[in-house]
């Protein structure tokens, strides 16, 4: 390692891994080091997806200046019915691999198991790199794509906000986002339970947020790809502490989305008259059971009085907890099952255009450390493909 760069950019992940390439590819004799903490570049992009790499999506944005730098790669991509972009072989590790490859090919220099400690400015001129292990680089230019906060195995615990507010940027909270969603009910008994519907979150009775999708039932929480949506919706209280903020809030799942109120009704007096059928017999091939004991009980119903001793306002109730069943949000789950980090490097700092700071010149910032969280579906990932090409462009052109 030598102790002078023209451009030092510290992690590989997929910001970072893009802007070293995209550095190099244009402007060849600039000196590039890649910094990673890890042993191997790319550990949370290996294990995104699920090992599948949602890598972008039809509705992102700037998607054609990302799909041309997959196709510049060579990395050949499939978008599915719903417009999620994966690499083709639905294999996430060799698009890290491949970028790796890149990288070193076009003559970054990458050090891995490197860990960066600080980040100063030197008064006169560029930047002074801390490594861990004592040494010290300095650069002229320095990206920061150190990642956010969640999944802190794969190498992103959060260093970057630091080294960003010792430079003298400002941190919106941090808050873990994409992450289920703890609720004050006991969900023991739908534990496992899987069930298509709409989730809506409402806050002082306003409607903030409504995705249909599937949803998961644990024992203390709620997941599913719309309520990890939702939990980025979730107020974010005072440095990031959602208790008091959430006091407001209610969850509402609707069961049965393609039945209005009167459908339902009208379905409901319509299995009343079936012979002996209890009021669990009423509803028993609309929900999975856990949910039908669970609607009824929210009703005050018992699962075995006779369906056709109804009456009409019981009926109401069973079908407004099937319409709008009601849980109070108490929190996310933490850091270590959120998929994103909610917060960052404020973006009113940063020129969108070429990620550079506009606190200090020659600082970039990348990827998930910015203040950028986008739903599933492939937007965290896009955004870190686009903003490291960003960065990389702009730094090259530069030095
Ligand atoms: C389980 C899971 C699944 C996901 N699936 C998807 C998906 O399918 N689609 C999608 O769009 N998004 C997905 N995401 C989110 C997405 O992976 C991230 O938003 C994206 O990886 C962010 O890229 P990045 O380059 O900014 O940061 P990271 O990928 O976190 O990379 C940052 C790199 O910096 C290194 N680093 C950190 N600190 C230091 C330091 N001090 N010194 C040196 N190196 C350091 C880290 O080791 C890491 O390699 C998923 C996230 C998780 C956790």
């Amino acid at each position: 390692m030598d102790k002078k760069y023209d451009i030092v950019i510290v992690g590989a992940g997929p910001a970072g891994l893009t802007a070293a390439i995209t550095s190099k590819r244009v402007n060849p004799n600039a000196k590039v080091a890649l910094l990673e903490k890890k042993d191997v570049p790319g550990k949370k992009l290996s294990a995104s997806g699920n090992g599948r790499g949602n890598l972008s999506n039809k509705n992102c944005d700037s998607l054609d200046d990302v799909l041309h730098f997959f196709s510049e790669m060579g990395i050949a991509v499939r978008m599915d019915e719903e417009g999620r972009i994966y690499p083709y072989s639905e294999e996430a590790k060799a698009v890290s691999d491949t970028l790796t490859k890149r990288a070193k090919r076009l003559g970054v220099e990458l050090f891995t198991e490197c860990e960066v400690s600080n980040v100063e400015a030197d008064p006169k001129g560029g930047f002074h790199i801390f490594i861990l292990s004592k040494q010290e680089l300095h650069a002229e230019k320095v990206l920061i794509a150190t990642g956010g906060k969640s999944f802190a195995n794969y190498g992103s615990s959060g260093d970057g906000f630091g080294f960003a507010r010792n430079l003298g940027h400002k941190i919106t909270p941090l808050v873990p986002a994409l992450t289920a969603i703890e609720v004050a009910e006991s969900l023991k008994e739908l534990k496992g339970v899987r069930v298509k519907g709409e989730a809506s979150l409402f806050n002082g009775g306003q409607l903030i947020f409504k995705e249909a999708g599937e949803i998961q039932f644990k024992e203390d929480s709620l997941s599913g790809i719309c309520v990890m949506n939702m939990s980025s919706a979730l107020p974010v209280g005072e440095k990031g502490r959602s208790r008091d903020s959430l006091a407001t809030c209610r969850i509402a799942l609707n069961f049965v989305p393609e039945f209005s109120s009167a459908d339902l009704i009208g379905f409901l007096k319509s299995k009343q008259e079936a012979a002996e059928a209890t009021a669990f017999d009423m509803i028993e091939t609309m929900v999975k059971k856990p949910l039908a004991l669970a609607v009824l009980k929210m009703a005050g119903i018992q699962a075995d009085a006779q369906a056709k001793d109804l009456t009409l306002t019981q009926l109401l109730a069973i079908a407004n907890h099937l319409r709008g069943f009601s849980l109070i949000p108490t929190g996310r789950k933490g850091w270590k099952e959120a998929q994103v980090t909610k917060g960052g490097v404020s973006l009113d700092e940063l020129d969108l255009e070429t990620m550079e700071s506009k606190l200090m010149n020659g600082l970039y910032f990348a990827g998930e450390v910015t203040d950028y969280d986008g739903p599933c579906g492939g937007f965290n990932l896009n955004n870190a493909w686009l903003q490291g090409l960003r960065a990389g462009k702009d730094m090259a052109s530069h030095v």
